[in-house]
């Protein structure tokens, strides 16, 4: 009798997931998609560039695990689930629709 090796069961390729963009444009530092964030991964940032507020939030993409909460929850409509490649094409203006959720 011989012994057959196992065939290992090859590893499915890793799904990528939109994560969460804050469109800086129309951020008012409110805070409230920091209340919702599950891991704690968004900051808030002191800045008068985009539309006079004092502050904006921005997301750390290395820790979102795009569950989508902050972009249900923030009241002005500036958070966009994005794959990394269509982040890009928003930031340059190529890309009209972002509202992918
Ligand atoms: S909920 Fe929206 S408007 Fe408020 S801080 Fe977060 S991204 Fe900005
Ligand atoms: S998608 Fe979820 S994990 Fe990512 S920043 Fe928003 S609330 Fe946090």
């Amino acid at each position: 009798m011989s012994a057959e090796t196992p065939v290992k069961p090859k590893p499915k390729p890793k799904k990528i997931k939109p994560l969460a963009y804050v469109d800086p444009n129309g951020c008012t530092g409110c805070e409230a998609c920091i209340a919702v964030c599950p891991v704690d991964c968004i900051n808030t940032v002191q800045t008068t560039d985009y539309s006079g507020h004092m502050q904006l939030c921005e997301i750390d993409q290395k820790r979102c695990i795009g569950c989508k909460l902050c972009a249900f929850d923030c009241p002005w409509d500036t958070i966009f689930m994005f794959l990394p490649e269509q982040q890009e094409s928003y930031i340059a203006g190529d890309l009209n629709n972002p509202k992918n959720f």
